[in-house]
C-alpha cells in the first residue's frame, strides 16, 4: 500500500508561501526596529561622550561597541553603537570613567557569534511565528472554509494500490455477491465491448451487509480480478475534517482515479458521508459539502473510461436517497452472514497457510459457529494456531479450534474468577434447567455443551444448543419451545432454591423478544391472526422494530406477549418439578466437572428413563 505523494503537494506549496511571507514580515520588522533604536556614531564622538560623562553603560564586543547614553528628562531611551577600533587605551579610559562617573562597562558575547545571532534573530522568531500561525490559521481555516493554510488536521487519506493481489478465490461463502460483480470485472477488463453496443455501464455498486462479512475484501477482489488499480478512502475519516477539505479530497480522488482508468474507487463506510440530509436542519456542513461533491463527481465522470465506484455500508437505510438514484449506486450487492457451507469454505480459505492436523474437522467447527462472520472465522483459525504454538504442537488440532471458537465467540475463559459455592450452585442449576428443558421438549435443538466456567464477556455459564442442520424456517412449535428453554434457567432456580436471582435477565429479555415477535411479526396468535403490527427499519445494525398500530392495540400486544410467557413459565416449572431428581443429579455432576458435553448429558437423561424419544411418544 502506498500513499500517493501528489496529495501532499498542496500542503508543501502553501507551506513555502507561508514561510516566504513570514520571512518578509520579519525582515521589515527587524530592520525597522534596528533603524529606530540604534544610531551609529563615530568612535571619536564616543570618546567625547565618555569624557563628558554622557554615558551610562558600555558593552564591548569583538567588532562593535554598544553605548547606552545617560538620559535627560523626558528623553526616550536609545542605543548608540560604533565600530570597535584597535584602541589599546580603551579599557584604561573606561576604568577612569568608572571611577570618576560610575559608568558600567562589559564585554558582550552577543554580537560575536554570527550563527547564534542568526538563530536568535531569525530562526527562533520564524518558529514562533509558525507556531502562532498554526494556531491562528488553523482556526481561520475551520471558520472560513479556506483550504489555503493546510496546517490543520487532515486525516482523510487516499490509499492507492496498483495491485491488490486478492482474487475471488480469497473470498469464500459469498457466491451471490461474487456473481453479481462478475459483470463489473468483465467491464473493467474490456470496456470497449460494452460501449460498442451502446450499453449504459454501471457506475457504482453498493456493498451492503453486517460488519466483518468481507465487503472490503470483495471490493479488493474485484480490483484484483480485473487487474486494475484500487483507490480507497474511508467515509468516517471525512467527519473530522474542516469544511471544504472533504470536498477537495473527493475531487482529488476522482481526478487521480480517472488518470489511472480503468480502475476501482472504493468508499468504505459511505454512510458516514452519505447520511440522509432530510430531517437534519442544523446539519453538518462538512458532510453535506462532501456528499454534494461526491454526487457531482459521480454524475460528471465518463464511465466509459472504465472507472467503477464501489462503496460499502452496514446501514443502507440511513443513506441519502440521492446516492441511490440511477446513474449513481444503482446496484446493491448483499453481503450477508455466511451459512453453514459458507462458513466451512471461509475456514478452509483461512486454513490454507496454516498447518492443520488431518484429523481436524472444519465442518464441525462451522456447525458450531452459526451467526459468525468471515472476520470471526479468520480470527478463530489464527487463535487456534496461536494456541497450538503455545502448547508446543507442530500442527493445529481439533481441540485448538474448539477452544478458539470459545475464545472468539464467548470470550476468553476465566478460570480464576471466583464464585462463592452458593453462587456456583445456582449457576449450575440454572444452566442444567435450560439444558433439561431442551432435552425434554420435542421441538428443540440438541444440547451440545453445558458449562459453568465463567467467560470474560459476562455470562457466568452457558448452555450451547446446536441445530442438527442449518435452518431457514422456524415453526410456531419450535418458537414456543425455544421460549420454554430460555425460561428453564430461572424455573430451575425456583424449584430447587425456592428463591430467584438476577442471573436470568438476559434470558428474560430474549424470551420476551421472541414472544413479542410471535405476536407482532410472525402472525402466530389467534387474536391478531396474520395482522402485521411491526416493521423493522434498521435491518443490519440496531434493527429497532417500530410498531404501526394504535395505542389500544399496543396494550393488547403486551397482554398477548405476557400470556405466552406466563403459560410457558408454568409449563416449564411443572416439567422440572416432575423431573426433580434428574435436575439434581445432573447439576451435581456439572458442579463437579464444570463442563458437560452433549453426549454425557444425554446419557444421563436417558439413563434416568426420560428422553426426548420417550417423551415424544408419550405426547402423541
Ligand atoms: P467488512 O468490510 O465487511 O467489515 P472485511 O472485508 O474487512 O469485512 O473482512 C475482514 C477480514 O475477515 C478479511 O480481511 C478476511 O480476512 C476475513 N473475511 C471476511 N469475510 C470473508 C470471506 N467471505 N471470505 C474469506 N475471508 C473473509
Ligand atoms: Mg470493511
Ligand atoms: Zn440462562
Amino acid at each position: 500500500m502506498f500513499n500517493n505523494k501528489k496529495f501532499d503537494g498542496n500542503k508543501l506549496k502553501y507551506g513555502i508561501y507561508y514561510a516566504i511571507a513570514v520571512a518578509v514580515i520579519l525582515f521589515v520588522v527587524n530592520s525597522y526596529v534596528m533603524n529606530l533604536k540604534t544610531e551609529h556614531i563615530k568612535y571619536s564622538d564616543f570618546m567625547t561622550y565618555v569624557s563628558q560623562n554622557k554615558v551610562e553603560e558600555v558593552q564591548i564586543s569583538k567588532d562593535r561597541i554598544i553605548i547606552t547614553p545617560k538620559l535627560k528628562e523626558g528623553e526616550k531611551s536609545k542605543i548608540l553603537y560604533t565600530e570597535r577600533i584597535d584602541d589599546p587605551d580603551l579599557i584604561k579610559k573606561l576604568e577612569e570613567a568608572k571611577v570618576k562617573n560610575g559608568i558600567k562597562y562589559s564585554g558582550s558575547p552577543l554580537e560575536n557569534n554570527p550563527i547564534k545571532n542568526f538563530i536568535l534573530n531569525w530562526i527562533l522568531p520564524i518558529i514562533i511565528f509558525m507556531f502562532i500561525g498554526r494556531i491562528l490559521f488553523g482556526r481561520l481555516d475551520k471558520k472560513m472554509g479556506s483550504g489555503v493554510m493546510s496546517f490543520g488536521k487532515n486525516t482523510a487519506k487516499i490509499y492507492a494500490e496498483n495491485e491488490t493481489g486478492i482474487t475471488f478465490n480469497d473470498v469464500a461463502g459469498q457466491e451471490e455477491a461474487k456473481e453479481s460483480l462478475v459483470e463489473i470485472v468483465d467491464f473493467l477488463h474490456n470496456p470497449q465491448k460494452y460501449t460498442d453496443i451502446g450499453a449504459r455501464l454501471p457506475k457504482g455498486a453498493l456493498l451492503v451487509g453486517p460488519p466483518g462479512t468481507g465487503k472490503t475484501l470483495i471490493a479488493k477482489a474485484v480490483a484484483g480480478e480485473a487487474n486494475v488499480p484500487f483507490f480507497s478512502i474511508s467515509g468516517s475519516a471525512f467527519v473530522e475534517m474542516f469544511v471544504g477539505m472533504g470536498a477537495s479530497r473527493v475531487r482529488d480522488l476522482f481526478e487521480q482515479a480517472q488518470q489511472k482508468a480503468p480502475c476501482i474507487i472504493f468508499i468504505d463506510e459511505i454512510d458516514a458521508i452519505g447520511k440522509s440530509r432530510e430531517g437534519n436542519i442544523a446539519g453538518n456542513d462538512e458532510r453535506e459539502q462532501t456528499l454534494n461533491q461526491l454526487l457531482a463527481e459521480m454524475d460528471g465522470f465518463d464511465s466509459s473510461k472504465g472507472v467503477v465506484i464501489l462503496a460499502a455500508t452496514n446501514r443502507p437505510e440511513v443513506l441519502d436517497k440521492a446516492l441511490l438514484r440511477p446513474g449513481r449506486f444503482d446496484r446493491r450487492v448483499i453481503v450477508d452472514r455466511p451459512d453453514l457451507k459458507g462458513r466451512e469454505d471461509i475456514l478452509k480459505v483461512h486454513s490454507k497457510g496454516v498447518k492443520i492436523s488431518s484429523t481436524a474437522d472444519l465442518s464441525a467447527i462451522a456447525k458450531g459457529t452459526p451467526g459468525a462472520v468471515g472476520a470471526d472465522l479468520a480470527n478463530i483459525i489464527n487463535e487456534a494456531a496461536l494456541r497450538a504454538v503455545k502448547n508446543n504442537r507442530k500442527e493445529v488440532v481439533q481441540e485448538d479450534l474448539e477452544e478458539a471458537v470459545e475464545v472468539i465467540i464467548a470470550g476468553k475463559e476465566k478460570k480464576d474468577r471466583i464464585l462463592s459455592d452458593a453462587e456456583k450452585r445456582s449457576v449450575a442449576f440454572h444452566e442444567v434447567g435450560h439444558a433439561l428443558v431442551a432435552a425434554l421438549l420435542k421441538h428443540t435443538d440438541p444440547v451440545h455443551k453445558i458449562t459453568i466456567v465463567p467467560r470474560t464477556m459476562g455470562a457466568l455459564g452457558y448452555t450451547m444448543q446446536l441445530p442438527a442442520e442449518e435452518k431457514y424456517l422456524i415453526t410456531k412449535e419450535e418458537m414456543m419451545d425455544q421460549i420454554c428453554v430460555m425460561l428453564g434457567g430461572r424455573a430451575a432456580e425456583e424449584t430447587e432454591f425456592n428463591t430467584i436471582s438476577t442471573g436470568a435477565s438476559n434470558d428474560i429479555e430474549r424470551a420476551t423478544q421472541t414472544a413479542r415477535s410471535m405476536v407482532t411479526v410472525y402472525g402466530m396468535t389467534e387474536r391478531f391472526d396474520m395482522m402485521g403490527l411491526e416493521s423493522i427499519q434498521n435491518r443490519y445494525l440496531d434493527g429497532r422494530p417500530v410498531l404501526n398500530c394504535s395505542a389500544e392495540t399496543a396494550a393488547i400486544i403486551d397482554e398477548e406477549t405476557l400470556k405466552i410467557i406466563k403459560t410457558s413459565h408454568e409449563k416449564v416449572k411443572n416439567l422440572l418439578r416432575d423431573n426433580m431428581n434428574l435436575l439434581r443429579e445432573i447439576s451435581e455432576k456439572l458442579l463437579e466437572k464444570e463442563t458437560l458435553m452433549g453426549d454425557e448429558f444425554i446419557a444421563m437423561v436417558k439413563g434416568n428413563g426420560a428422553s426426548k424419544e420417550y417423551l415424544s411418544k408419550e405426547q402423541e
